[in-house]
């Protein structure tokens, strides 16, 4: 079944297809700056982009399809938090590189076949700015810094309509200089593709192309470098998040295209934000959910992911704590009704609106809607082949655990420990009241006649 998609350059439905000879589909997808937990947000954009890689594997076949997915592992937020807690930028990436790829994987998130990280790709990048200083379309300021000069591309602006945007309001591109540090750039609109050290960057340093200091590359020519490298220089589909649209994207499209002459991405696509409760997400309001924020109250990651896909991705989802006991419910029904299906026979064709709505831009609510139909008609004539494919599309794995292991917080951990203590010395009343605070805060304490552990306790 054909697969339509919205672009974002064109801003329409189009077809996809491998546009090289080889029949490979050559998608990359910006991934996640490695600093902190990715939260529930990101998770949305990553969930979104899994679905369609595995949608594209249907339609082109699982080894006719190249995904690529960077990992941002040097920036303003890597290096800050390396400073403030005094250990190498190396150690701090990994540690939530390791993070990131766990929640993946327990979200069920397909891997990428190539994840670069931008620190094992300086030369590229470096070589990259060398071809744009040299072809006349950057400059080196006083400082060693080195900048893109946007009016050197005539086509900037296209993805995101920003002249345009200029001419109506005119402030997209204002022509001063946008940051204090900016001062030396020629126009406001020129980015930096590579950023000379400062104090603050510690040991943080490569040295730069012919006429730039030691220092960093800029973020946007870490995803122009590695895509080149690793899917070539027109790639099929380009995806992110509705932020990245503009400045990244557009920038990332004038550097590669001012390198290599060609069309860099054939196909743009970006899934809408997530909201929580109706609002932004933030530390300060209280709504920034983790992985792990869930499930230490209880909830599956597979709840998160369906509760995750039941937006449209091209439309802000709002997410609520609801909509994860409704997943869990669902989930709940959707293995009823495998284990009811006959291991043999039935019919395909039953499912078949599921695949319409996901070939359909990815209309998740549509697919959900249908598949909903099918499970409350029954099971009966149902393929269970067919009924895998549908789960294998949405990425939902029926036999993850209901209740994983999530950690306890602080508080828990602590009134555990009281609790065991006041056992201990046979303080039976004492136990009792902090087996009550412990119930309290959603937690079960089990124990052993030598230990104890701590679940969440289950939901009734
Ligand atoms: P970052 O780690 O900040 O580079 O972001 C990783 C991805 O998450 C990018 O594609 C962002 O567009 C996306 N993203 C950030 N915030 C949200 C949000 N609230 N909802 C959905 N996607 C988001
Ligand atoms: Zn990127």
């Amino acid at each position: 079944m054909p697969v339509t998609l919205f672009d974002s350059l064109t801003r329409s439905l189009q077809q996809l297809r491998p546009s090289q000879p080889d029949g490979v589909y050559r998608f990359y997808n910006c991934g996640p700056t490695v600093y902190a937990p990715a939260h529930i947000g990101n998770f949305r954009t990553f969930v979104v982009n899994d679905l369609l890689r595995r949608v594209l594997e249907l339609e082109f076949g699982p080894d006719k399809v190249k995904h690529v997915r960077n990992i941002t592992d040097v920036d303003d937020k890597t290096i800050r938090r390396s400073r403030e807690e005094a250990r190498p930028l190396a150690e701090v990436t990994q540690k939530w590189t390791d993070k990131f790829h766990a929640d993946c994987d327990a979200l069920n998130c397909l891997r990428p076949h190539v994840e670069p990280t931008a620190t094992g790709h300086i030369p590229e990048q470096v070589g990259m700015i060398a071809e744009l200083l040299q072809k006349g379309h950057a400059y080196a300021t006083g400082d060693g810094s080195v900048y893109f000069k946007v009016g050197s591309f005539p086509g900037y602006g296209a993805l995101s309509r920003v002249k345009e945007r200029e001419l109506q309001v005119g402030s997209a591109l204002a022509h001063k200089p946008q940051t204090a540090d900016a001062d030396e750039k020629e126009d406001g609109s020129d980015f930096a593709l590579w950023k000379a050290w400062k104090p603050e960057d510690g040991d943080v340093k490569w040295p730069g192309p012919a006429g730039a200091a030691a220092g960093r590359p800029g973020w946007h020519i870490e995803c122009s470098a590695m895509s080149r490298k690793h899917l070539g220089e027109t790639i099929d589909l380009h995806t992110g998040g509705e932020d990245l649209l503009f400045p990244h994207h557009e920038n990332e499209i004038a550097q590669t295209e001012c390198c290599t002459g060609h069309a860099f991405a054939l196909h743009w696509y970006h899934s809408k934000h997530l909201m929580v409760d109706g609002a932004k997400m933030s530390k300060s309001l209280g709504n920034l959910y983790t992985l792990d924020d869930l499930q230490a109250k209880g909830f599956s990651p597979m709840a998160l992911r369906y509760a995750l896909l039941s937006g449209h991705p091209r439309k802000q989802l709002n997410f609520t704590i609801d909509s994860l006991h409704a997943a869990e419910k669902v989930l709940a029904t959707l293995r009823t009704f495998r284990a009811a299906l006959s291991p043999t026979g039935g019919d395909a064709a039953a499912l078949e609106p599921v695949f319409a709505a996901l070939c359909d831009d990815l209309n998740t609510p549509a697919a959900l809607g249908a598949l909903l139909t099918v499970v409350n008609r029954g099971p009966v004539g149902v393929s269970l082949a067919s009924f895998d494919r549908v789960l294998f599309a949405l990425g939902l794995k029926l036999d993850a655990p209901v209740a994983p292991a999530a950690e306890a917080p602080a508080e828990v951990k602590d009134l555990a420990a009281q609790r065991w203590a006041a056992k201990q010395a046979k303080n039976w009343a004492e136990a009792d009241r902090l087996r009550g605070s412990i119930t309290a805060l959603g937690w079960a304490m089990l124990d052993s006649k030598t230990d104890y552990k701590l679940e969440p306790a289950k939901k009734g």
